[in-house]
Order: structure tokens, then C-alpha cells, then sequence
């Protein structure tokens, strides 16, 4: 499997650190509002990147975290009047509604900031030991030129930089060594979230963080990072340094960034205010077809969000909808059970079209293509199955094309749903149970209904329910 690694700038063959096993971590947003569809980008490109692995037969523990202290969040604290812990909460949960409405696994560990904190401190005061941190006035600052390697990851000169950042010295970095030195831990200002520290109150900087996430839920080395191209500097540049200075170690093998998700090949975000959320986009559309619209293009392109390309993505995801409904409808209705001869054949034919998406996977995740050789296979599908076919050779179709689209993390089976008078079926039973005073019964009920996405509201005229 070839990955494009933004640190050697090419493809490079993947070899895991241990046998059957990736450690990848994905920095996370920062939460103190409804997450943009830029911010979903990453999600669902790394979601896949991990699906992928899984598919192959990877055991894959994958973390990302969530920043939870942050001036944004302190900001719309104050605006609010309410705590930054009551903020991040609160975009959390609704955060986590959104990933799973783009059928984003949760990860195997979704780290807060906030609760990390004692390692942070633990990690900063190992960079001082190590003579590559120093404090000031109770801000601690990184020592950048001390690491030989700085800039190895973006590509970039430490003499440019330098002579670049001069120009954006910021009031109270005087003291700094030297303009280059980036902060790891800042002192309490008035009004702000703050911890103590062997350097007086105050909160990390933003990218201790991950470094120290990544090192508590994956060890010191592992095999991917990842996030948008925004981040590859400063941020992954500054965890490299704060990382590798500490563990004395490579820290990250892969190095993969995606593309920026763009509104008139402008990058989509919150300080241009050009941003959809995705909040927005699923009032109007089912999210797996942002999802189809995200994973048509190749992750490391720029990607322009317009309403014809989702309206392409709606229809394409539609032609795969319909032919597993037929499939389905063939299925129920075939009278022969075993595959037939000629269909033998086709079996093959359907092989090379699961190894078509490999190959495409395989290419650094060229989502665009696996999703061409889907639409080959649907064809396939359409022009091979009918009223004829065997129950066995419509099941090898589905199966293949469920699996296949399981790995784009879509879900191409309509979902049973239940009919009205079900439903009613299901309320009376509730009635009756809570008259009998069953209230575990009643609660399964709703729950059960709940699964299937119908909502109960008690009422005074009676239960009200409703498909969510
Ligand atoms: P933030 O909350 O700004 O830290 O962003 C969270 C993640 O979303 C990071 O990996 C960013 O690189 C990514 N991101 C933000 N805006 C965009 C965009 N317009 N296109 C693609 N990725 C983005
Ligand atoms: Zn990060």
C-alpha cells in the first residue's frame, strides 16, 4: 500500500511499526461552535484512511482529540456568560451527533485537553530538563533553534522564518530568546480556565497538546498523523519538535494532510464566515452525501463545494441505492438457489472489480477512483441480475457492493422502517405496560423506537411520536 507522505514529499510503501497493527491519531477540532464542512473534511477522509486499514485486516487505534480550552471558547464564554467548560461540552455533544450522522466511527479514544493536563506539565518540564524549553514571567517557551531538525516537515529554512516573523512580533514577546521560540504553557490571565503548574497558574499552549495525547493514548511512536494541510505548520512542525526533543525518537512514520475543502477557491472557514455547517447541509441532504461528494475527489486535492457537485453526489449515491433495491427485490423473488454455470463467470467479473477498488485504495487512498470502480460494478450489477438469476449470484452482488461501500463508510441498505400501525402497535403495548406499572417495559419500547429513528412525546391529549 503506497501513502503520500508529506514529509519525504512521495508515495512511500506503508510498513507498520508492529505487525497488523496502526497507531494513527487525527488532531481534532477546537469546540466552541457548530463544526463547518471543512472541519468534516478531515473526518471523513481519515475515517476512511481507517476503514480502509480495517478492511485490509488492520487492527487500527485511531485517536483524535478534541481541543477544549482555547481563546475561541473562552471568547464565546464570555459572550455567553457562561463557563468555557459549559461551551466545549455542549459543541462536543453536538459535534459527536454530526460525526455520527456522517457515519464517523467514534474513535478509539477521544482525549480532552482539559483532562490531559498533568501529563502536559510532566512533558513541559521534561523540555526544560532537556534544555529545550526555559521560563519567563511563567510563560515557558520552546528553544526552536536548539531543534536541529526544525522545519523538516513544512520544508521550511529557520533563517526565512526568522526574518518573516520579525515583522510579526506580537506586544509581551520580548522576552522571548528568540522569535522563532513558540509557547507551551501561558499564564492565567483575569477571568480565564487555568491549572497550577511549577510555573504559576495558567493553561498549556495548543500544540503540547497533541503531543502529549498521542504519546498517553499511542506511545512515543506511531505510525500516522494526520489533520488538514493547515496544520502541517506551525502545528505538526512544533509537536515534531516538542516530541521528538522529549522521547528522543521519530515521532510520527506518516505524515498525511488533506486538502483544503473550498467555497470559490476560497479556503471554507469560520474567520471568513463562508462556511457551511454541517448542521446546514443536513437540513437539506441525507449526510452521506456530503460524505459521497467528500470522498469523490482524492483527499490531498482542493475540493470546491457548490450545489451542483452535491446534487452530482446525490445522484450517484442514488444509482447505488436503487440497484441494491433491486438486488434485494430479484433476491426474494429467485426460484433457483444455487449458482448457475454462466454465472460462475460473472463471479470472476465482479472479482476485478473489487480488485479495481483495492488497486485504488492502495494509491494513497484514491477515493475517486474506488468510487468509479463501484459505479462499474453497480453496472455490472444492473445488466447481469435478473428475474433469472440464481439467489447466490444476487447475494455474491450485494455482497461485494456492501463491502465495498461499507469501506466509504456508506450504508447503501435501506434501513427497515417500521409502518404506522407498527408503531401505534408499539405505543399501545407502552400504555399498557406502564398502566401495569412495567416501566422497564415502557422504557424499552421508547428505546426500541428510538433505534429506529421515531420519537415519543408525552402528551396530555396522549403519545405524539414522530420520525426524527
Ligand atoms: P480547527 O477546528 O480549525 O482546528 O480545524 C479542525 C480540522 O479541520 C483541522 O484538521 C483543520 O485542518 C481542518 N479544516 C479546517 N478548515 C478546513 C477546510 N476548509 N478544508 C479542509 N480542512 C479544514
Ligand atoms: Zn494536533
Amino acid at each position: 500500500m503506497k501513502v503520500y507522505n508529506t514529509m519525504s514529499k512521495g508515495k512511500e510503501e506503508f510498513v507498520p511499526l508492529e505487525e497488523g497493527k496502526v497507531k494513527m491519531y487525527v488532531c481534532g477540532p477546537t469546540v466552541y461552535n457548530l463544526i463547518h464542512i471543512g472541519n468534516a473534511r478531515p473526518m471523513i477522509v481519515f475515517d476512511t484512511v481507517r476503514r480502509y486499514f480495517e478492511y485490509k485486516g488492520y487492527e487500527v487505534n485511531f485517536v483524535s482529540n478534541f481541543t477544549d480550552v482555547d481563546d475561541k471558547i473562552i471568547k464565546k464564554a464570555l459572550e455567553e456568560g457562561v463557563s468555557s467548560e459549559e461551551i466545549s461540552k455542549r459543541y462536543i455533544a453536538e459535534c459527536k451527533k454530526d460525526m455520527e450522522a456522517m457515519h464517523i466511527k467514534p474513535a478509539t479514544k477521544h482525549p480532552l485537553a482539559t483532562e490531559e493536563i498533568g501529563g502536559m506539565i510532566e512533558l513541559i518540564r521534561t523540555l526544560i530538563e532537556k534544555g529545550y524549553a526555559y521560563e519567563k514571567n511563567g510563560t515557558v517557551y520552546y528553544r526552536t533553534r536548539k531543534f536541529q531538525d526544525y522545519g523538516k516537515l513544512s520544508h521550511k529554512n529557520l533563517d526565512d522564518l526568522r526574518s518573516g516573523n520579525r515583522s510579526l512580533l506580537v506586544t509581551g514577546e520580548e522576552e522571548k530568546e528568540d522569535p522563532l521560540d513558540f509557547v507551551l504553557w501561558k499564564p492565567k490571565k483575569e477571568g480565564e480556565p487555568a491549572w497550577a503548574s511549577p510555573w504559576g497558574e495558567g493553561r498549556p499552549g495548543w500544540h503540547i497538546e497533541c503531543s502529549e495525547m498521542s504519546k498517553k493514548y499511542l506511545g512515543e511512536q506511531i505510525d500516522i498523523h494526520a489533520g488538514g494541510e493547515d496544520l502541517i505548520f506551525p502545528h505538526h512542525e512544533n509537536e515534531i519538535a516538542q516530541s521528538e526533543a522529549a522521547n528522543g525518537k521519530e515521532f510520527a512514520k506518516y505524515w498525511l494532510h488533506n486538502g483544503f475543502l473550498n467555497i470559490d477557491n476560497r479556503k471554507m472557514s469560520k474567520s471568513l464566515g463562508n462556511f457551511f455547517t454541517v448542521r446546514e447541509i443536513g437540513e437539506k441532504y441525507d449526510l452521506q452525501v456530503l460524505r459521497f461528494f467528500m470522498l469523490s475527489a482524492h483527499y490531498r486535492s482542493p475540493l470546491n463545494f457548490s450545489a451542483d457537485l452535491m446534487e452530482a453526489a446525490k445522484n450517484g449515491l442514488e444509482r447505488i441505492l436503487t440497484a441494491v433495491e433491486h438486488l434485494k427485490f430479484l433476491q426474494e423473488s429467485a426460484s433457483i438457489e444455487e449458482i448457475q454455470a454462466p454465472e460462475n463467470e460473472a463471479l470472476e467479473k465482479i472479482q476485478s472489480y473489487v480488485t479495481d477498488f483495492e488497486k485504488a485504495m492502495e494509491d494513497d487512498f484514491n477515493t475517486a477512483d474506488a468510487i468509479a470502480a463501484v459505479f462499474e460494478l453497480v453496472k455490472y450489477a444492473n445488466t447481469t441480475a435478473d428475474g433469472t438469476s440464481s439467489k447466490a449470484y444476487l447475494e455474491a452482488l450485494l455482497e461485494k457492493i456492501v463491502c465495498l461501500t461499507d469501506v466509504l463508510g456508506l450504508v447503501v441498505e435501506k434501513k427497515e422502517e417500521l409502518l404506522d400501525t407498527e408503531i401505534e402497535a408499539l405505543i399501545q403495548e407502552r400504555q399498557r405496560a406502564r398502566k401495569e406499572k412495567n416501566f422497564a417495559r415502557a422504557d424499552e419500547i421508547r428505546e426500541e423506537l428510538l433505534e429506529l429513528g421515531i420519537v415519543l412525546k408525552d402528551t396530555r391529549e396522549g403519545v405524539q411520536w414522530k420520525r426524527a
